[in-house]
This record gives C-alpha cells, sequence and structure tokens, in this order.
C-alpha cells in the first residue's frame, strides 16, 4: 500500500489529528493547505447491491488512484463507509486545489473492475483552504464538509467552500424531517470531553457534546443541527435524550479519580421550558446520579436575553443541588449590576480568548479579569479551547480551577471516554 495512504478503514478523529500537525507545519512555513473530502455517489446503493465487500474493494481501488496522481507530501483517509479525505499539505493558492479535484475527477472517470463486474463510479467533492476557509482542523473539516453537502444537494462535481453555504444549507436541507427521523433511529451520539483540574492535572470530568451521525451526511456538526432543532422545538425532546444518554454513560465511568462531573450544554430556549427542572430531577433518580456532580451549561448570551425567567430557572436547579455554569462567557452582554445577582457556580471562558491568550495581550488581560471576576463572586471558574501545554501551565498560574481543549482531548465516543478515563496520565505543570 502506497504510504500515502494513512488509513483503509473510517478513521476521522485520527483526520483531526493529523490536520493539526499539518495546519501547525503549514502556519510556521507560511504554506497554504487543501482538504478534499471525495464522497462516493450512491455508495450505500451500490453496497446494499452488492455487498460489503465490493464497495471495499471499491473504495481500495479509489484509494489507489488517488495516491497515483497525488504528490509524495499528499495525504488519504479514509474517514467514512463511501469517504475520503485528501490533505494536500503545500498549495501555493485556491487555484491549485481545484487543479487537484479536477485532476481526481479525471482519474475517477475510468471504469473500476470490483470482483468480476465492470463499474464506473462518480463522486462529490467538497473543498477548504487553511488559512483561508478555516483556521482549526475541526472547522477546516466541517468547512468541507459543508461544501460536499453543497455539492451533493446541486449535483456538482465539486464545491469550493463559501461562506454563506452554512446558511444556504440550513434553508434548504429539509432537516426537520431528517432531524425527526434521527431522533427515531438513534443517530444522536454524544461525545465527551474531558476536563481537568488544574491545580494537579487529575480529571474531573467531562462535557457531553451532541453529534448527529447521519447515514447521508457522514457526522453533523452541532452547531448546524442545534440551531435547527431550537427552531423547530425539536430541540427539547433532543435535550431529554441526551441527559440521559449521559447519565447513563456517566453512572459506568471507571472511578479512579473518584466522582467525575458531567456537564451538559442546555439551549436557551429550555430555559423557559417548566418542565425543564423535573425532567433533570427525574433523569438523575432513574441513573442515581449525584445532583453536585451535574453541571448544565447555559449561555452567556441566553441568560440576559431574559434574566427574570433564566435566573428563575437557575435558582431551582441549583435549589436541587444541580451545578450551572456560564458558557462562552466573555461573549455576551452581563453587566456587572447583573451580575451581582448570578445564581451560577462556574463561569466558562469563551475559547476564542484562551486559545489565543499567548498571543494576544488583550486576550489574556479577558481571560484574568474573568477569572479574578468569578473569584471575586466564589464562583469557580473553567477554561475551554486550551491546546497547548504553556496555555495550561498560564491557566494554572493565574489559578484558573478548570481546563478543557484540545491539547488534552477533542471530543471523542463515549466508549472511548471511557479508556481514557482509564488511561489518563496526569500532564506535569
Ligand atoms: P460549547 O458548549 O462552547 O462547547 C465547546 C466547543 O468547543 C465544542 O465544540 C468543542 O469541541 C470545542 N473545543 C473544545 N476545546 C477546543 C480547543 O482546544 N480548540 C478548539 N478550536 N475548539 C475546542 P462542538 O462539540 O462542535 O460544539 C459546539 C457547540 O454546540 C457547543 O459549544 C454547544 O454550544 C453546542 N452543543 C453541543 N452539544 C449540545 C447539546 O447537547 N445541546 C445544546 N443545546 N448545545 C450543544
Ligand atoms: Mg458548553
Ligand atoms: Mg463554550
Amino acid at each position: 500500500m502506497s504510504d500515502k495512504i494513512l488509513s483503509l478503514r473510517p478513521n476521522r478523529p485520527s483526520l483531526i489529528r493529523y490536520l493539526d500537525s499539518y495546519m501547525r507545519r503549514a502556519r510556521t512555513s507560511g504554506r497554504q493547505l487543501a482538504l478534499l473530502i471525495i464522497q462516493v455517489k450512491r455508495g450505500q446503493e451500490f453496497g446494499a447491491l452488492f455487498g460489503y465487500r465490493s464497495i471495499e474493494q471499491l473504495m481500495e481501488q479509489l484509494a489507489e488512484r488517488l495516491a497515483d496522481i497525488c504528490r509524495d507530501r499528499d495525504r488519504i483517509m479514509r474517514i467514512g463507509d463511501h469517504e475520503y479525505a485528501l490533505i494536500l499539505p503545500d498549495i501555493l493558492n485556491t487555484g491549485h486545489c481545484i487543479l487537484a479535484a479536477n485532476k481526481i475527477l479525471r482519474a475517477l472517470s475510468a471504469p473500476f473492475q470490483v470482483e468480476n463486474r465492470i463499474v464506473s463510479m462518480g463522486a462529490n467533492m467538497g473543498l477548504a483552504v487553511f488559512p483561508e476557509h478555516a483556521a482549526q482542523p475541526d472547522t477546516l473539516l466541517q468547512h468541507a464538509e459543508l461544501a460536499l453537502s453543497d455539492a451533493i444537494r446541486s449535483d456538482a462535481p465539486y464545491l469550493m467552500y463559501k461562506e454563506d453555504t452554512q446558511e444556504n444549507l440550513a434553508g434548504t436541507w429539509n432537516m426537520e424531517s431528517e432531524l425527526g427521523t434521527a431522533l427515531d433511529n438513534c443517530e444522536l451520539e454524544i461525545f465527551y470531553q474531558p476536563k481537568i483540574n488544574l491545580r494537579g492535572g487529575l480529571l474531573a470530568g467531562a462535557e457531553a457534546l451532541l453529534r448527529w451521525r447521519s447515514p447521508t451526511r457522514g457526522i453533523v456538526p452541532p452547531n448546524i443541527f442545534i440551531p435547527i432543532a431550537t427552531h423547530t422545538g425539536q430541540i427539547r425532546e433532543l435535550t431529554w435524550s441526551a441527559i440521559n444518554m449521559a447519565l447513563q454513560h456517566a453512572a459506568t465511568w471507571p472511578t479512579r479519580f473518584g466522582p467525575l462531573s458531567l456537564a451538559i450544554n442546555i439551549a436557551p430556549s429550555l430555559l423557559e421550558d417548566e418542565t425543564l427542572v423535573r425532567r433533570v430531577a427525574d433523569a438523575m433518580g432513574i441513573w442515581s446520579a449525584k445532583p453536585n456532580r451535574l453541571i448544565l451549561e447555559i449561555t452567556e448570551a441566553a441568560m440576559m436575553d431574559n434574566i427574570d425567567v433564566s435566573f428563575e430557572t437557575i435558582r431551582e436547579l441549583k435549589n436541587r443541588g444541580v451545578m450551572v455554569s456560564i458558557d462562552d462567557f466573555g461573549t455576551g452582554y452581563s453587566s456587572l449590576a447583573n451580575f451581582k445577582n448570578i445564581p451560577a457556580s462556574e463561569l466558562k471562558i469563551d475559547k476564542s480568548f484562551v486559545m489565543n491568550m499567548l498571543t494576544s495581550k488583550a486576550d489574556a488581560n479577558i481571560v484574568r479579569a474573568i477569572i479574578n471576576l468569578a473569584k471575586s463572586f466564589d464562583l469557580q471558574v473553567a477554561a475551554e479551547g486550551a491546546e497547548s501545554m504553556e496555555i495550561l501551565r498560564a491557566l494554572a498560574a493565574l489559578q484558573c480551577n478548570y481546563a478543557q481543549g484540545y491539547y488534552i482531548s477533542q471530543p471523542i465516543p463515549a466508549n472511548a471516554f471511557a479508556q481514557f478515563i482509564s488511561e489518563y496520565v496526569p500532564p506535569v505543570f
């Protein structure tokens, strides 16, 4: 097998890791990097008609053809049943990426021989370029996938990411009915991102982050489907099922670090749902969860939108012992006057400040100010977006209580998180 092929089995988490290291190199060399996602047209139909072995053979041949036309430093990785990602680590401009896409189309136009059948295969591609379309691996992937979804929808051979793709997509998908099916078919899955205690580095808990594993669209990120679910009202059902699934998982976590906290995101609109408190209490009862281990994350902007109702709901949750964390803190508009009555237990500093705190003095000042604000109101403070050891050290020096971020781990599936707990070694500060 060509060493340009990194994996012939679907392996999305390691794509993010590879992208991360290639993007770091591109950043230091000042080069651009392109990500192409190639999806076989009607792959599912093909699989159903000819069987698993045939589709695997087809995918292997496809990888070999891609390897034949790629440069030595390009990399190919399977990321879905019918999907490959292609990383082109140094390109001069976006035109270069289009040239590559055309080359791929030509290479795929010749038929394949699978078992003893001659088949021709079409593909759609989504393209995104670093740094023009995204600065982080997960966003670059997300943008290439959005472009791919658009290409599939308009049956274009390839499309380059455009900023308004996200909106177009939301408008044109029949997301409501697809989400309904997703709920029925259990296509929603929870990933966990570990959170560590910055005093000593021990594992403190995890944040539950939803993913939608759609059979037709691959993994759909929450910032696409949560706003739509909120709009259609499906967010309620989705959240109740997320709370139950997460508490069920948490009940089985290894206990080597003592009881771990579980953070769940609550959409703003649910603060006005009078069944929220009862639903949370019921779910805790079913899974025998200790309330002070459950943290509900509510964004700052949401909380400040309707202070009377949200503060009341938070107070009720607090009375039942459930903790509330104010997510994305620093991006909303809390005035100090409101702040003094906030019934929360934790502030969670938005990742946009944390990620850049070592390079931007302004961001470092904001991080410090939020930590001090939390301390003076007797709140815990957590930082998200800790992407390096240096950031962890800087946060620990500022006496931030908790951190989570790609340096410790990306969000990972439930079974991988249980494994993570068993194997976790605290960093040395
Ligand atoms: P959030 O609650 O602020 O979650 C943190 C987001 O930051 C996650 O994105 C996580 O993967 C990302 N992140 C964490 N560490 C790093 C890092 O070091 N670098 C970078 N660049 N990113 C990092 P994700 O999983 O895509 O979630 C996005 C948002 O979707 C969440 O933001 C949350 O607002 C929403 N969301 C996710 N699951 C749910 C859910 O079950 N219910 C609701 N209502 N919202 C959810
Ligand atoms: Mg959150
Ligand atoms: Mg956040």
